[in-house]
C-alpha cells in the first residue's frame, strides 16, 4: 500500500483529484494522507505526485522496524502478492 512520505508532499492535492476512490487520499494540514482501509493500491497517486512524495509500501520505515506505525493498524503482508486478482498494470508493491 502506498504512504506519503510528508516531508516530500508540498500540498498540491493532485493526488486527490487522481485517486479513483473518494476518500482514499485526503489532504490534511496541508499533507496528504492515506486511508488504507479503502486505498485499492492502484498507483495513480505515485503517477502524478510531482515530488515523488507517495512511495510504496517496501520504502515505509515504519513498517520496517525503523520506526512505529502510523496508526494505520494495518499487518504488514497484506497486498503485497502481485495482481491481487486485477492483473493489470499492478506494481511490485
Ligand atoms: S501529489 Fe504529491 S505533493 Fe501533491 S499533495 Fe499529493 S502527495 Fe503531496
Ligand atoms: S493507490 Fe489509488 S486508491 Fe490508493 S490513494 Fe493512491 S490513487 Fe487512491
Amino acid at each position: 500500500m502506498p504512504w506519503v512520505r510528508e516531508e516530500q508532499c508540498k500540498g498540491c492535492a493532485i493526488c486527490v483529484d487522481a485517486c479513483p476512490i473518494e476518500g482514499a487520499i485526503k489532504m490534511d494540514s496541508g499533507k496528504a494522507h492515506i486511508n488504507n482501509a479503502i486505498c485499492t493500491r492502484c498507483g495513480k497517486c505515485m503517477e502524478v505526485c510531482p515530488t515523488n512524495a507517495i512511495r510504496p509500501n517496501s520504502e515505509n520505515p515504519a513498517l520496517r522496524g525503523l520506526g512505529r506505525g502510523r496508526g494505520t493498524g494495518m499487518g504488514y503482508g497484506r497486498g503485497q502478492r502481485r495482481g491481487m486478482g486485477r492483473g493489470r498494470g499492478m506494481r511490485d508493491w
